[in-house]
């Protein structure tokens, strides 16, 4: 439509109109009335500013009818929509950290879309106990005497600490007061469950004299913190889990040993730098020793503690433990990945994260081979592709240090001054967005979580070369 401003105005359709144009059937049927209304509404109103503005030419109703549509489809898109992690952080926290397994998700499924028996015991017809369907095999995989579960680690950490030493002294190590993304610093969440915060040793050596020279009749608990996300190294001293507690034993004071990632099984196996393992922070003789659910065990968020029965006894007789319980969904989730853990030897092809931790990274450089091509043609001209050899992480702060040899695409611009970060926004407005990370003047798609190849040739096919030119 040509003409006059006001011309223009003049003939755009009506609200009904464009709702009863044949363009908007399929919106109406799948958004509804009041819905669609609304967004031909905005339609109209957004083409009316533009001829204001001085547009030339003004959509039909079918125009404004997909335009609407449009705009339903972007509301209506998930914006915690599955993503391509390509970072290769393997645990990547803002992503959502372990990928649970099929067990799990099942699981998950199964507990969301029946009535379950969550708190019911189904031989005495009596109220259960939510813990009991994890309690003994926790107590299985990691040779403890109890165990108990809450939302998060951090939740745990909290619900201990305020069990052990609300309005008494907790000692730990200058080497381990932790901080853990931003809002979780073990000085904070002691003053948060009541406790005095005793610091004892140095940053770098602290040593058992200091810990004996801390006791008093105050103390509430020694607590030992895995150093998860960084390591000091040099000139340095620290008091393992089994001599504080020998230490904690004589002053009858519990030891509780906060270990972060927590795995429950020997790491090395599968290539893996040894991480240590629940089971032998129990049996150094730590009173409670607490780890998270969707770390390296790969599991849904949850704060796992286990230890001795009375210690245990005491957190479950916490009121704030009724405000950090897990739902019946994730319960169920980790459940079933729990149960995985039973037969270690098939447990890589079940349980992602090992799975994807233990990849070789021949089977990546493959990857990387088949995938080169195609992933030139959807950025060529203005960006080249080569393979590059690079280093994943675990992630989640756990193995900080140890990083995983990998494979992965590296995409540099052809004229130096375009920019990489134009390509990086390019694949992340993809309808299942592509998440790499930047390095050495280029996009690097680490490749080592990349299982959907298929997903991921489809998702760049969308990718418009023009707009990247
Ligand atoms: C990660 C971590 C936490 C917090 O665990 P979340 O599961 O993130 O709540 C606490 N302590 C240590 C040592 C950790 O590594």
């Amino acid at each position: 439509m040509e003409g006059s401003s006001s011309g223009r105005l003049r003939d755009l359709p009506s609200v009904d109109a464009v709702l009863k144009a044949p363009a908007a059937l399929a919106m109406l049927e799948r958004f509804g009335r009041a819905a669609s209304t609304d967004a031909v509404r905005a339609a109209l109103a957004d083409v009316r500013a533009a001829i204001v503005g001085g547009a030339s030419r003004a959509p039909d109703a079918a125009g404004l009818a997909r335009a609407a549509e449009a705009a339903l489809e972007g509301e209506a898109r998930s914006s915690m929509r599955p993503v391509f992690n390509l970072t290769g952080t393997v645990l990547h926290t803002n992503l959502g950290r372990a990928v649970l397994a099929e067990a799990a998700i099942e699981g998950a499924v199964a507990a969301m879309r029946d009535p379950v028996a969550l708190e019911f015991d189904l031989e005495t017809a009596k109220r259960g106990e939510r813990d009991d369907h994890v309690r003994a095999l926790l107590c299985e995989l990691t040779g403890a005497e109890d165990a108990t579960l809450v939302n998060n680690n951090a939740a745990a950490v909290l619900l201990c600490l305020n069990t052990l030493a609300a309005g008494r002294e907790a000692i730990v190590s200058r080497g381990e007061l932790i901080e853990i993304g931003g809002a979780f610093r073990m000085p904070d969440i002691m003053a948060r469950a009541g406790a005095k915060l005793v610091e004892v040793g140095t940053t770098n050596r602290t040593h058992l004299k200091d810990y004996r020279a801390a006791l008093s009749a105050q103390t509430g608990v020694i607590l030992k913190v895995h150093t998860s996300n960084y390591r000091i190294e040099g000139f340095t001293a620290e008091v393992g889990a089994a001599e504080l507690a020998a230490l904690a034993g004589q002053a009858n004071v519990p030891l509780m040993n906060d270990l972060g990632s927590g795995t429950l099984i020997d790491l090395s196996r599968y290539g893996l730098q040894k991480e240590p393992t629940v089971r032998e922070a129990v049996r150094e003789g730590s009173g409670l020793v607490t780890f998270s659910g969707d770390k390296l065990l790969g599991g849904p968020q949850a704060g796992f503690i286990v230890g001795a029965g009375a210690l245990i006894e005491a957190v479950n007789r916490n009121p704030m433990k009724r405000a950090l319980r897990v739902d019946k969904i994730r319960l169920a989730a980790i459940e079933a990945t729990l149960k995985l853990y039973r037969d270690p030897d098939r447990l890589a092809e079940r349980l992602p994260t090992l799975r994807l931790l233990a990849r070789p990274l021949a089977e990546i450089e493959a990857q990387a081979r088949r995938l080169l091509p195609a992933t030139t043609a959807a950025v060529e001209p203005a960006y080249q592709v080569a393979l590059r050899l690079c280093r994943s992480q675990v992630g989640s702060g756990a193995l900080p240090l140890d990083t995983i040899e990998s494979a992965g695409l590296f995409i540099r611009p052809t004229n130096g001054s375009r920019s990489l970060e134009r390509l990086a926004g390019a694949l992340r407005a993809l309808a299942r967005p592509v998440i790499g990370r930047i390095e050495d003047g280029g996009l690097l798609l680490d490749l080592r979580c990349l299982a959907d190849e298929a997903g991921f040739l489809s998702a760049l096919s969308a990718l418009d070369a023009d707009a990247l030119a």
